[in-house]
């Protein structure tokens, strides 16, 4: 047989890239694939907050596929993975993540490429028990067969834990030369990381989206809670990712950004959204989203004034402008902090 040719579901974490190294080792030829849902933790947060400067601003699915010396197929399914999203058929984990349903998802998309592509097989980091939902012995089968993927779906990690795949019966690869890691303990991931002389992999603890993140997942109901209605665009996610979310009322919430680098990327949305900026002390750049009236927008300046500089001030200058391109410039009391209730916070 020529060369068979596997791809490798690259999320940017250490588990994709040790499943795709132990088959690379074997003289498969392999590509990597990677999906991006617009809740991909990674980057974004690290290029926007001033805290994380420190931090490589790189995209570690990226960076995965050049340590790797492979070619990386990225693939936006931000349209595709709402309905995914909305309407998991095995519902959610601890937050709003539907893992089980976006495991197949995702597999299901790789192996339409493969089959595209005359790919022979696909390639998952994941390990057996490692994840409550989607990588548990019993959910693992269900990945294969509903994703349509069946035995050309590998498990580097853990496949001598697992029944044997197509690749082992044909030969491609040997079974031997596989992993029986189980289990949530990542000592067996680090010691294989050593081995290959991987040092500057993503941190395991990252988590590879935010719909595992508990106040992230607050906030994308309190978004749908508050429009009556489930559904969101690119704009609405990214906007979940950045700043203090506050809602004093019902009908708006306010985005206060938290750090200059929150400010600047806030500052991108000021065309679409009501926006508040202290001028008389140096202050964050509030989004309000909704609809308010003056009296709201008040109440909106008087929340702000409080992250600003002026915050144990008198009088703080705030300067409002609404999306028609409206603008004042109001004095208020900034609010005091026994003011802001808990409930607000979203
Ligand atoms: S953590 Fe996010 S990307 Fe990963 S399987 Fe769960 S829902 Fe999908």
């Amino acid at each position: 047989m020529t060369q068979p040719k596997a791809i490798s579901l690259i999320s940017g974490g250490l588990d994709s890239l040790l499943a795709t190294k132990v088959i690379m080792e074997q003289g498969v030829h392999v590509e990597g694939i990677n999906f991006f849902t617009g809740f991909c933790v990674e980057g974004h947060t690290h290029a926007i907050r001033d805290k994380h400067k420190q931090k490589p601003k790189r995209n570690n699915a990226l960076w995965v596929a050049e340590t790797l010396g492979i070619k990386l197929h990225i693939i936006d399914i931000v349209e595709e993975y709402k309905d995914v999203l909305l309407n998991p058929k095995y519902g959610y984990g601890a937050n709003m993540n539907p893992c089980l349903d976006c495991k197949i998802f995702m597999v299901h998309k790789a192996q339409q490429w493969a089959d595209e592509n005359g790919f022979d097989f696909i390639i998952t980091g994941e390990v057996v028990g490692q994840r409550p939902m989607s990588q548990r012995k019993d959910t693992m089968p269900v990945i294969a067969r509903e994703s349509g993927a069946q035995d050309r779906l590998l498990r580097p990690l853990s496949a001598r834990n697992l029944p044997a795949t197509l690749p082992e019966r044909e030969g491609w690869i040997k079974r031997e030369d596989m992993h029986d890691f189980s289990g949530r303990n990542r000592k067996p991931q680090m010691a294989l990381a050593a081995k290959y002389g991987f040092t500057d992999y993503a941190s395991p603890a990252g988590g590879c989206c935010f719909l595992t993140d508990e106040n992230y997942s607050k906030k994308l109901v309190d978004l749908w809670d508050a429009r009556g209605s489930r559904e969101y665009e690119m704009d609405d996610i990214m906007l979940l990712k950045v700043g203090r979310h506050i809602r004093p009322k019902s009908g708006f919430k306010l985005i206060v950004g938290r750090e200059e680098g929150e400010n600047k990327f806030l500052q991108g949305y000021t065309k679409q959204f009501t926006t508040l900026k202290t001028t008389s002390h140096a202050g964050p750049l509030t989004l309000l989203d909704g609809v308010a009236n003056d009296a709201d927008l008040e109440l909106a300046a008087r929340i702000t004034a409080r992250f600003s500089q002026g915050k144990s001030a008198e009088s703080v200058t705030v300067e409002t402008r609404r999306t028609n391109g409206e603008t004042r410039e109001i004095q208020v009391a900034p609010m005091p902090a026994s003011e802001i209730q808990d409930s607000w916070y979203v």
